[in-house]
């Protein structure tokens, strides 16, 4: 990350206007002091922000200058991936909602999962009789790690205008990828255009007022180089009304995660949680599977 281009923003990424933006954090980035897991999921955050900006109109904290677009490309495409066993919990979590969703679309033929990984939600798309089935990932290394019948479902690249056809979906899911992007109203405008009417697209990501975020405050993991924009039940509400879409709902939802993943996310010195993951993980911690309101809103919305 040492020739990292910023770029501005020219304010909030869901209103288009800094007029009800203010100040919310200055950038504390050491870029000396990064990995190569910086950019890769489900990593031990390094509470690291970009400068920080708040809309009081959208209720949506959103970080400017950014990144410019090929610092992200490249940061991504090489970033580790970290953790399959997690990525199947996180899933197996997601697709609980999948059956309420898909009795209202209009036929299962076209699912896209945007910023897929290792491609295990695709997994469960099969499972529940979706066909036509792609992912999207812009990382290398949890396509490599991918199962040998699911590679083949996978496109390695980001999201980008025109990459899908209109009317080629029934339903876009995106998982914890919404805060990384940097147009996200941009994003769901284009799944918009590529859900057939009637089809649904199924957001989860960090609520900036669960109550972890509220009690940690600054110190809360969700302050991250990787979020480029932290959402709340407004904020994610509005941005896919301004992309088109009717919200269906929006909740709070809990993640099951095991006990050694959970210490990875807390505030403490990075000595000390290594210490307590070895004694933990000796007495399997890595086995003990912990349902935490972890601070995560699920959003649906429907193309009208
Ligand atoms: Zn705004």
């Amino acid at each position: 990350m040492n020739n990292t281009k910023m770029i501005d923003r020219s304010g909030c990424p869901i209103c288009k206007s800094s007029a009800f933006s203010k100040k919310f954090a200055d950038e504390n980035v050491h870029l000396d002091q990064l990995d190569r897991f910086a950019f890769a999921s489900r990593k031990i955050p390094e509470y690291m922000h970009w400068q920080l900006w708040e809309c009081q109109q959208c209720d949506l904290i959103y970080a400017d200058p950014i990144p410019d677009r090929t610092t992200l490309v490249h940061e991504y495409e090489q970033a580790d991936f970290s953790s399959s066993v997690q990525a199947k919990l996180a899933s197996d979590t997601y697709a609980s909602f999948l059956p309420s969703i898909q009795s209202l679309l209009p036929d299962l033929h076209g699912a896209l999962d945007i910023g897929t990984g290792d491609g295990i939600f695709l997994e469960h798309l099969i499972r529940l009789g979706f066909d036509q089935i792609e992912g999207i990932e812009p990382s290398l290394a949890p396509i490599q790690a991918a199962k040998p019948e699911i590679q083949p479902l996978i496109r390695h690249g980001i999201f980008e205008k025109g990459a899908f056809s209109e009317n080629q979906f029934s339903l876009v899911t995106c998982f914890q990828t919404i805060e990384h992007v940097d147009d996200p109203l941009g994003m769901c405008q284009e799944a918009y255009r590529i859900l057939k009417s009637g089809g649904a697209i199924f957001l989860i990501g960090h609520n900036r007022r669960s109550l972890s975020a509220r009690v940690l405050g600054k110190r809360s993991p969700i302050f991250d180089l990787e979020h480029l924009q932290l959402f709340s039940k407004q904020s994610i509400s509005q941005l896919l009304i301004k992309s088109g879409f009717q919200v269906g709902w929006v909740k709070p939802i809990w993640n099951s995660y095991p006990v050694t993943y959970w210490i990875q996310l807390f505030p403490l010195p990075r000595w000390i949680k290594s210490k307590l993951m070895r004694i933990i993980g000796f007495f399997g911690g890595n086995r003990l599977i912990l349902p935490l309101p972890a601070g995560n809103i699920a959003v649906v919305g429907y193309k009208k």
